[in-house]
């Protein structure tokens, strides 16, 4: 008998953190990640105000720990030039569990090496894993996390239900 596929086709959401902006590693991230076969369909550069880091590590927000990952995620621990980071959503068969294990396991000690947070990860003198690279870890986070990160219209195809509101009397698309 024929083994049944259950590939899910699947929207994931990447970031490229800002130590991976220090170090120069976004051409070898996206050539890393052009591995998993998925197709990018939005990317920006964003300044990530406390806000936007709160709503994104929701989970994570009460920690103790919070504002020193605050100040990595955001750049601020770098200095001006690299309070940026940079936002993609990927599509594909598998999107988030490929990613994920190109990405490799949070610490980045425990990562395998030949994964992108294993060769390029650390812990800086705070305990906070700088380990390069977001992704998605289930459909609901990426869903939310796309949401947060981009407009309806950022996005080259239609992806999940919008709708359409008056501002100022003129037409804006946004997430239902
Ligand atoms: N993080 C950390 N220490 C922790 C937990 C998380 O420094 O004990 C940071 C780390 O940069 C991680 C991010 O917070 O990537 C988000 O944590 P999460 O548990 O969601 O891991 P991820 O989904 O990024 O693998
Ligand atoms: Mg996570």
């Amino acid at each position: 008998m024929e083994k049944k596929e259950n590939k899910k086709h699947q929207y994931t959401l990447v970031i490229i953190k800002p130590d991976a902006l220090v170090k120069s590693l976004t051409g070898n991230i996206l050539t890393r990640l052009s591995e998993a076969r998925l197709r990018i369909i939005a990317a920006k550069v964003v300044k990530v105000t406390r806000e936007l880091a709160e709503k994104h590590y929701a989970h994570l927000k009460d920690k103790p720990f919070f504002n020193d990952l605050y100040e990595y995620f955001s750049g601020k621990t770098y200095g001006h030039e690299y309070e940026r980071i940079l936002v993609f959503v990927y599509e594909g068969e598998d999107a988030i569990d490929r990613v994920r294990k190109i990405a490799g396991a949070t610490n980045p000690l425990e990562a395998d090496p030949t994964t992108i947070r294993g060769a390029y990860g650390r812990i800086n003198k705070k305990g906070i894993m700088e380990n390069v690279i977001h992704c998605s870890d289930s459909e609901e986070s990426a869903e939310r996390e796309i949401k947060l990160w981009f407009k309806p219209d950022e996005i080259v195809e239609p992806i999940y239900p919008t709708k359409i509101v008056y501002k100022d009397n003129y037409p804006v698309l946004e997430w239902a």
